[in-house]
């Protein structure tokens, strides 16, 4: 048997250890050990800070499917643009907008109907419907963004810490 005088990573002490050997217990300390060889070195590591990268790297792969996750999801909430662009949505652009539907069609429909064409009072009270229906769309959207928003955020702390 070939041994080869390695040290230990936590106290430092040499160790007396088997060329074939994979894991080593240091007899001063009696840390585990793994044994690490590369083409030109030997040298021991702990197994419990082996262990720590081992479940560091796991709550990384965790954490990028969460980032994966929410950006599809995230897809359902967002508001297209004119140009094609996506933004997220807001509460306050979809009460405002549909004020300002709102009170522009009240306005043409009251100066048409003044005028004398009556036949517009029902295209006034079908856009008017419309604007309130897609103001409440627009804002519940928002609303369903904002909660979905913080869950993942939420999530995504818990997992920094290591508690997810
Ligand atoms: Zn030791």
């Amino acid at each position: 048997m070939n041994l080869e005088t390695l040290n230990c990573n936590s106290c430092g002490a040499p160790l007396e250890v088997a060329t074939s050997a994979n894991f080593v217990t240091c007899q001063h300390c009696s840390t585990q050990l793994a044994v690490r060889r590369t083409e030109t070195a030997a040298f021991t590591e702990e197994l419990e800070q082996l262990a720590e990268q081992v479940r560091d790297l796991i709550r990384e792969g965790k954490i990028a499917d969460l980032d994966r996750c929410w950006e599809r999801n995230k897809q359902r909430y967002l508001t297209t643009e004119r140009d094609g662009s996506k933004s997220v949505p807001s509460e306050a652009k979809a009460v405002a907008w549909a004020v300002v539907m709102i009170v522009a069609v009240l306005a043409w429909t009251t100066a048409a109907v003044a005028m004398g064409a009556k036949e517009f009072l029902w295209v006034g009270l079908v856009s008017l419907v419309i604007a309130l229906y897609r103001g409440i769309d627009g804002y519940l959207r928002a609303k369903n963004y904002r909660t979905a928003h913080r869950r993942y955020l939420r999530r995504r702390a818990q997992m920094d810490f290591g508690l997810g």
